[in-house]
């Protein structure tokens, strides 16, 4: 009998470990990814006035700062990465050489330790840049040289590729009458974290959207950073149908001359049913993904009539 008991007590043991194993399998938990869990990528339009600055805060923490403003704005970008306890940046993008997108950089440099710098590659001769050439030198900066194709890692999957300039000493060399060769050849880049993805145009125009779109580089944006602060000369329609962003954010200031952002390219906006989100207007702008969604969230929000009222040029007779 008592031999009985123990085979008995044995036999329901291993049924109740055969029916949790069972059930465990049958229900497995779901174990969603760490950054799925609390971490978020993070992106930044920061308020810089007329210019460009975007923070990129990975959710391991690894940081990219793609321009950072005019000169005026120097502080103020450093101050918003002292406010993130960002130390050092891993990476910062100077997308072309023009002062409203590189002139804040000495302030970064002095207040942050900077890993990388990716430059467009073209030579221009602006005090400005030249001081900024400088201090990447005495501080021992790595200098990277962008060229379609090259991709950086940050961790958790996100990736940036660089879409422009072509490289192999390839540039655009022909612009519109008024435009300008720097904007034409600056640094497009395409960010993607899972199902997210958003691209950075710089002043990228017309010529240097045909020409992406013809060399058949992965576009397609959830998020579009407007090119040339809303010009009327970038941003076409057939740009934006290769795009398909859901949003789209304009970086300019209140108080610009040059007609930032154009009534033309709003139009465009709004026929291809993108959401607008516009510095001038809104401030700071924040963007938040965990590789699936995204959010976006502005200090400020205008009204809609505001939205989509472009500003004037200003002509200034000689
Ligand atoms: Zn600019």
């Amino acid at each position: 009998m008592r031999v009985l008991k123990v085979l008995f007590a044995i036999a329901l043991v291993a049924a109740v470990v055969v029916g949790v194993i069972y059930w465990l399998r049958t229900h497995p938990r779901e174990t969603p990814a760490p950054f799925v869990a609390e971490r978020r990528l993070r992106i930044y339009a920061l308020d810089v006035g007329q210019g460009d600055s975007f923070l990129i805060v990975s959710p391991e923490g690894k940081s990219v700062l793609i321009d950072a403003g005019p000169p005026q704005a120097g502080g103020k970008v450093a101050a918003a990465l002292q406010a993130r306890k960002i130390k050092s940046l891993d990476l910062l993008v100077a997308t072309h050489p023009h002062a409203d997108h590189i002139g804040g950089m000495k302030s970064v440099i002095e207040t942050v330790a900077v890993k990388n710098f990716l430059d467009s590659g073209q030579i221009f001769a602006s005090d400005e840049y030249e001081r900024l050439m400088r201090a990447i030198k005495e501080k021992r900066i790595k200098f990277i040289e962008a060229k379609k194709g090259m991709t950086f890692d940050l961790d958790s999957g996100v990736r940036i590729e660089v879409l422009n300039p072509p490289g192999n000493g390839q540039w655009i060399t022909k612009v519109r009458p008024g435009g300008s060769v720097e904007n034409a050849n600056s640094v497009v880049l395409r960010l993607t974290y899972g199902g997210f993805s958003m691209l950075f145009t710089g002043d990228a125009e017309f010529e240097t959207e045909a020409l992406m779109m013809k060399s058949g580089v992965p576009l397609r944006a959830q998020v579009l950073k407007v090119g040339h602060h809303g010009s009327r000369h970038a941003t076409s329609g057939k740009f934006l149908e290769a795009v398909k962003p859901e949003a789209a954010i304009i970086s300019c200031g209140e108080d610009n001359r040059y007609g930032h952002p154009a009534q033309l390219t709003l139009d465009r906006l709004r026929k291809a049913g993108v959401n607008v989100y516009r510095t001038d207007l809104s401030g700071e702008i924040e963007i938040i993904s965990d590789g699936k969604k995204f959010e976006i969230h502005a200090a400020r929000n205008p009204s809609l009539a505001a939205l989509w009222q472009g500003r004037i040029e200003l002509i200034e007779l000689p």
